[in-house]
């Protein structure tokens, strides 16, 4: 940008994936961004822990083939990316069943052999659907025991849904299932091919690393340990972000926290807009990371139906990233709840307790004595409830306060949430908050005030 004027102030609230990347853009783009990140770490859902010597983090991520916008920013950045064959495996009551391929599925004997072909058709069904939209109205419960029978449904798809979406699993649309079996699907080279994988090392941290070491390098600046408790309107546009009761001024803000953390920050003038916000329900998760001395199993990921388990999946992560420090095995053991339920506001021993327990009783290669160190970490808003025609309740990138833009994860519907969808909206936000501060720029002070 050139001119006599100041430069606009930019600023973005949140300092995961998305934020990190709306500022990064931005600087490129000629705009230095300061970004404000009320926790200590960067990275949000996608934030790393130290482990020995090394990083992973809190939450499983592992990267799909069809995951461009993140795979383009990891080129970019110099952030290589690694890529494995994994395996998927189904535990049903403590048989673990080959759940990869659709070889696997043929053989998959909890079903009979029609219901084994129905459902290899459905996945290849799904792999080419293209219109969502005509779903919208359905749950994916309704679709899939219209399609799969009440049986499949039980065996299969009660514990999946269960596994991402708890007790809302019955509310969850159509399409927002259909996404993430395509989303899986892009793994494949071809529907009977294997799946494939990929990871960067240390985490999402190596990502967000260098998107630091970019944006200060451009002229912007990231500042931890640092909430946004309010935003500032005068007469429908933005003029300030609020941090430690003091303005810091602004002509465009993005803002990538949850929706909720939007709403509770927004000005008595954003009235309605604030409710729309808040008749987006969240759920949130409790995920217990446990570091092995041995494998439990080969798979990647174990979906867990049986009883005896509060939870209903096993990440593995070591099978895929093996470069876990100290020869630490990585396994993660999610559960999504209510935030208010009491197994979300049990203690760190409690759970633990209960996830070990659950484990030994599970007929995998488990022994307690096998585990070096466990972590336990809780989100509020890990997830949005999208249940049918939800397409219509999610909110745009622009906002009724102009020069205010926002990310969420919902945007990214009927895509499940992940990274490489909030970098393509990252760079959606950062093209339009450039076009607005450049024509604040161009007039000298706001736009529809007259240069001096
Ligand atoms: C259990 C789990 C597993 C996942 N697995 C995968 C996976 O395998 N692959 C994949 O690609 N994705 C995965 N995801 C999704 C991925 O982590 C998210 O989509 C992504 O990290 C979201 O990034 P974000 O920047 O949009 O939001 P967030 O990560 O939520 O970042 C928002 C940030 O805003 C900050 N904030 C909130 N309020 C304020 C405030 N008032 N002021 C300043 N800062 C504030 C928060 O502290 C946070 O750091 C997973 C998520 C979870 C929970």
């Amino acid at each position: 940008m050139s001119g006599g004027y100041p430069r606009p102030r930019a600023c973005v609230i949140g300092g995961g994936i998305a934020g990190l990347t709306v500022a990064y853009e931005m600087c490129k783009a000629g705009v230095p961004a300061t970004v404000y990140e009320a926790a200590s770490d960067l990275g949000g859902l996608a934030a790393s822990v130290r482990l020995g010597e090394s990083y992973v983090d809190k939450y499983y991520h592992f990267i799909c083939g069809g995951d461009r916008d993140l795979l383009e920013l990891c080129g970019e950045l110099g952030v290589p990316v690694f890529w494995k064959p994994t395996r998927t495996s189904y535990l049903l009551d403590g048989t673990l069943y080959p759940f990869t391929t659709a070889w696997d599925i043929a053989r998959f004997k909890p079903l009979g052999p029609v219901q084994r072909a129905q459902l290899a058709a459905f996945a290849l069904h799904c792999r080419r659907l293209r219109d969502w939209r005509s779903l919208e109205q359905r749950t994916a419960r309704d679709w899939l025991i219209d399609r799969l029978g009440r049986h499949t449904y039980d065996v299969v798809w009660d514990s999946l849904l269960s596994a991402k979406f708890g007790e809302w699993r019955d509310r969850i649309s159509a399409p927002w299932l259909w996404h993430r079996i395509w989303r899986v699907s892009q793994s494949r080279r071809h529907a009977l091919a294997g799946e494939r994988m990929g990871y960067t090392e240390g985490g999402t941290r190596s990502i967000t690393t260098a998107l630091v070491r970019e944006i200060r390098g451009r002229g912007g600046d990231v500042v931890t340990g640092c909430p946004v408790t309010g935003l500032a309107v005068d007469a429908d546009s933005i003029r300030a972000v609020l941090i430690d009761a003091s303005h810091v001024e602004a002509d465009v803000v993005v803002s990538t926290v949850p929706l909720p953390c939007l709403a509770s920050i927004l000005p008595d003038e954003a009235g309605s807009y604030r409710d729309e916000l808040l008749g987006i329900d969240f759920i949130g998760v409790v995920c217990i990371m446990l570091g092995l001395r041995r494998r439990l199993t080969d798979s990647f990921w174990v979906n867990v139906n049986d009883g005896r388990a509060p939870f209903n999946g096993i990440i593995e992560y070591g099978n895929l990233d093996d470069t876990s420090p100290l020869g630490t095995h990585v396994a993660y053991v999610p559960m999504y709840l209510d935030p208010s339920s009491d197994r979300y506001r049990a203690t760190d021993e409690e759970l633990y307790a209960e996830c070990v327990e659950a484990l030994e009783a599970l007929n995998l290669r488990f022994r307690r004595e096998a585990i070096d160190e466990y972590r336990v970490f809780r989100d509020v808003h890990a997830q949005a409830i999208c249940p049918p025609n939800f397409s219509g309740k999610v909110p745009g990138i622009s906002s009724p306060i102009k020069g205010l833009y926002i990310t969420d994860s919902t945007q990214l519907y009927p895509e499940d949430r992940n990274r490489s969808g909030m970098i393509r909206l990252a760079k959606a936000a950062a093209r339009v908050a450039v076009r607005r501060a450049s024509e604040t720029h161009q007039r000298g002070s706001r736009p529809g005030e007259a240069a001096p």
